[in-house]
């Protein structure tokens, strides 16, 4: 059945990447519908894509729970508070954070109505001519026609073949978020963001955590001075990261699952009740592109665009963890609503130079620009500033001085290249420095800049000082 509608934009996806470019297109005065089809696993359909009920939310929920739960078990003692007793309730945990997502998604809902969006659940599958067919929770089917379709249809977990998931004992991240016992002995495979959020997550209420890791080199994509410090921090709080093991194989017996790796020393087998598969994620396009729509995917399956996020189709667009670029949340957003604005006509665009990464471990782990490595191979003179937490006043008060903030600027003209945190709220942190980079900032700009006495943030003003040796609070090297 066709729909007389024509709306101007249709956009395939309601995640964080999706549902924000139906609300701009929206407040551009444009008629915007949004299809998304996710379930969750009590069969329920919720707008918000994997971010909002599978990956983003949730994951923090647990985290910030067990923070709490370890802090009270491993720093009160610090402050003169005295716990007794102290326990946790898993399955009042899991409720929280439920409760969070539930209204995070239902706000979509509401953010919809007020843009003057039509939210539609259920499948959209791209036609030729800029058609779309839509199938309804129900299973019925309409094709709807558009001036502009916008892909965010996100991504999936990527299986391993030699540990495939069975949703029990080997499961993806998103199984790892619904665990309603806490495993004795949890083994993850993949150190990357997700291995380290959620095997933090358990190793914090008790599991024995081993973390196998493919490459011998820890957060390859970060600073190796900050993946250096953090992985010092992790270890101590039990967390069994072994670098270089390459996983061949997994048998399910009586005592567990036992894991076969591989690594310098030779063959090596660890047992655990659990298994998380962790190894990054693919984008998702199952039965998203009919016949003949002209958008090509690249090889390895990520639907193609230019920097202004259009297909090679006219007028269809992509957007979010289907299109190149880093699997994130806000850079799908800023994609979403770039989208969303020039459709419009509006001039709009990503700084892709400027992408904030955040791991949510503790320490936290943030970072923006170049790493240290980075500049170095590009050849560009450069200076380092660098803070420890240990001296910075607020965090003592806190007792959370692990970790140091760092600051890296061309030696020629001052510009900063990259900004390095890891310590209390680096996430919150280094939104200082994603501006400064979005401002082309110099290191001057930083130190001329006066940061509220004592806060955290006094450890990025420092580390800028640093780098012309005119720290005030660390002595200069
Ligand atoms: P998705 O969020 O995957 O949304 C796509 C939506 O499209 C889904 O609802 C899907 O059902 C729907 N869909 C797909 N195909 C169709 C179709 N044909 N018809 C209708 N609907 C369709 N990122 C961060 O920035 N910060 C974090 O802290 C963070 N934590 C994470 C934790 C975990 C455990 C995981 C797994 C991911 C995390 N991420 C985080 C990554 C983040 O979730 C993704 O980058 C983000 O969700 C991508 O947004 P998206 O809109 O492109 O895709
Ligand atoms: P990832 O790319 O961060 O890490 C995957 C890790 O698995 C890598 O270190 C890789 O070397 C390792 N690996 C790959 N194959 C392996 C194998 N066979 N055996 C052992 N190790 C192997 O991917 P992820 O942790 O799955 O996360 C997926 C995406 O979700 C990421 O792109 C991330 O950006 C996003 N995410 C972001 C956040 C955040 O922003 N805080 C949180 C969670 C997820």
């Amino acid at each position: 059945m066709s729909d007389s509608t024509t709306y101007d934009v249709i956009v395939i996806g309601g995640g964080p990447a999706g549902y924000p470019c139906a609300i701009r297109a929206g407040q551009n005065g444009l008629k915007a519908a949004c299809i998304d089809e996710w379930k969750n696993y009590d069969g329920t359909h919720a707008f918000g894509g994997t971010c909002l009920n599978a990956g983003c939310i949730p994951s923090k929920a647990l985290l910030e729970s067990t923070e709490l739960y370890h802090r009270a078990q491993a720093e009160f003692g610090a402050h003169g508070i005295k716990v007794g007793g102290l326990e946790f309730d898993l399955g009042t945990m899991q409720k929280r954070k439920s409760k969070i997502v539930k209204a995070s998604t239902q706000g979509i809902q509401a953010l919809f109505k007020a843009a003057g969006v039509t939210g539609l659940p259920g499948h959209g599958r791209l036609l030729a001519g800029n058609k779309v067919e839509y199938t309804a929770l129900d299973g019925t089917k309409r094709e709807l026609a558009a001036r502009h379709v916008v892909l965010a249809s996100g991504s999936a977990p990527m299986e391993l073949k030699s540990v495939p998931f069975d949703g029990k004992a080997v499961v993806d991240s998103w199984g790892a978020l619904e665990f309603d016992a806490v495993p004795k002995r949890l083994g993850v495979i993949g150190a990357g963001v997700i291995g380290l959020e959620l095997g933090s997550v358990w190793r914090r209420l008790g599991a024995e955590v081993v973390v196998l890791e493919a490459l011998e080199q820890f957060l390859w994509m970060a600073d190796q001075q900050v993946a250096r410090e953090a992985l010092k921090h992790f270890r101590k709080q039990g967390l069994d990261i072994r670098l270089g093991a390459k996983v061949g194989g997994a048998k399910q017996g009586k005592t567990g699952v036992t894991l076969e790796y591989a690594d310098a020393s030779g063959t090596q087998t660890v047992t655990v009740d659990k298994v998380v598969v962790a190894i990054g994620r693919r984008p998702f396009t199952t039965d998203l592109l009919g016949e003949g729509t002209g958008v090509e995917l690249d090889e390895r399956g990520f639907v193609k665009v230019d920097h202004e996020c259009r297909t090679a189709a006219p007028d269809v667009w992509a957007v979010g963890d289907v299109v190149r670029g880093p699997m994130l949340a806000h850079k799908g957003k800023e994609e979403g609503v770039m989208v969303g604005d020039l459709i419009a006509g509006r001039v709009s665009e990503v700084n892709y130079k400027a992408i904030p990464s955040v791991i949510y471990t503790a320490p936290e782990i943030a970072w923006v620009g170049l790493t240290e490595e980075e500049v170095k191979k590009s050849g560009r003179p450069y200076k380092v500033g660098s803070f420890p937490f240990l001296a910075s006043g607020r965090a003592r008060a806190m007792e959370a001085t692990a970790g140091f903030a760092k600051l890296i600027a061309a030696a020629d003209d001052d510009e900063i290249l990259g900004v390095h945190i890891v310590g209390p709220m680096a996430g919150e942190l280094i939104a200082e420095a994603v501006l400064a980079l979005e401002y082309s900032a110099s290191a001057e700009d930083l130190q001329r800049t006066m940061h509220a006495h004592p806060t955290l943030s006094e450890a990025l003003h420092e580390a800028a000082l640093g780098a012309d040796k005119r720290a005030i609070d660390f002595p200069n090297r």
